[in-house]
């Protein structure tokens, strides 16, 4: 060991679990936060996905890691292309304003700038490239200016049912139906565009890139060939995050692409995923109209990071209440180092927030300090 590094504290690098596994790090720790198509306003089930991948990384940097933490925003799809069109605004200007609008509740939710924002118009020629790797890998084809990526082995990798799968590519838009594949579970790296649409050169003709191999290509293009932790709500786990691990293992070689995963809990309202079509969005910029940021963080991390739950009234209440005892508790001056410990140990145990606040609470001082600064509460 070399002079000055002897004896030097080692932190929890060592001791953190996530995911229900440890996941012992090195630093930098490299996250990738599947982020936002900018063509809708921000509800409650994006902030807590956001929330929680930002909270992640404050207790990986508590534990003594360096965090590299890139959070995309996708700025290319179909989706927003639509949208753009109903209101009869110009795509890449409308996305701008819906990024400026998210990026304010970001902001007013304390949620860390991440260190790389790559947007997918950027990131194009790197998924050019990408489909090519797979198509001299012999794991894509090219058919009529579109590149497919042989999925077929996905949803069992998934450990899905192949009836489940082919419902969640169809509700993803990855068109399983599409006779032009070879295999319903082939989802398009590049598709040809209309005129009208948005599109790039490549070697098979103007296009654009689908969305799993956007995602693909902004991780390998910011973060390398792996990363530490993948994070995005849960239902994304397929098959967005799926193929994209898949497709950016078949042109690296380099598996797993992702060390851990973090699929946050789906936030429901009446009991429901919350969605446009549903009518039952919470906006987070109406709920920081009457509650102070600080209560609707806590709202989001006083749980289990992967289930899902309800949102009610109530329950928001219930967090500004509890933020309240906390303030009262860090006021105090006991707490024991060994209190200080527990709430560092709670937090590097899968993110248990819960017990790290009971032990804040009923401690005190330091360790309630310590967690309001962690969690960026105070
Ligand atoms: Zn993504």
């Amino acid at each position: 060991m070399d002079g000055d590094a002897a004896g030097a504290p080692l932190g929890y690098t060592d001791r953190i679990r996530l995911a229900g596994a440890p996941l012992p790090v090195i630093s930098p720790v490299r996250f990738y936060v599947c982020g936002i198509t900018p063509y809708d306003v921000t509800h409650l089930g994006h902030a807590a996905t956001f929330v929680w991948a930002d909270a992640a990384a404050a207790v990986l940097r508590l534990a003594g890691a360096d965090t590299v933490t890139c959070r995309n925003v996708t700025d290319v799809d179909d989706v927003l292309t639509r949208a753009a069109v109903e209101r009869g605004r110009h795509y890449d200007e409308f996305a701008l304003e819906q990024e400026y609008l998210f990026g304010r509740d970001m902001s007013a939710l304390r949620v860390r700038r991440p260190t790389h924002e790559p947007r997918a118009r950027h990131h194009v020629w790197q998924v050019v490239q990408l489909a090519a790797a797979l198509l001299a890998a012999g794991r894509a084809y090219e058919r009529g200016g579109a590149v497919y990526f042989r999925g077929c082995d996905v949803p069992a990798s998934a450990g899905l049912a192949l009836d489940d799968a082919e419902r969640r590519c169809a509700e993803f838009g990855d068109e399983p139906d599409d006779p032009a594949r070879d295999d319903p579970f082939d989802v398009a790296v590049w598709r040809p565009s209309a005129a009208d649409e948005p599109g790039w050169p490549s070697p098979w003709g103007r296009g654009r890139p689908g969305w799993h191999a956007e995602c693909a290509a902004m991780a390998l293009g910011v973060l390398g060939a792996a990363v530490d932790v993948l994070a995005g709500g849960e239902d994304l786990a397929f098959p967005h995050h799926a193929y994209q691990a898949a497709m950016v293992e078949a042109a690296t070689g380099v598996c797993p692409f992702a060390r851990a995963q973090l699929p946050v809990g789906t936030v429901r309202a009446h009991g429901a995923k919350m969605a446009k079509s549903t009518g039952n969005l919470v906006l987070v910029s109406d709920l920081l109209r009457d509650h102070p940021p600080a209560a609707v963080r806590l709202l989001l991390l006083d749980r289990v990071w992967h289930r899902s739950w309800d949102h009610t009234a109530a329950e928001v209440e219930r967090a500004a209440a509890r933020l309240e005892r906390l303030y009262s508790a860090a006021g105090t001056t006991t707490a024991s180092p060994a209190s200080v410990d527990a709430v560092t140990a709670a937090l590097v145990d899968d993110l248990d927030v819960p017990r790290a606040l009971g032990v804040a609470e009923e401690e005190g001082g330091e360790a309630a300090r310590l967690l309001l600064r962690t969690l960026a509460l105070a």
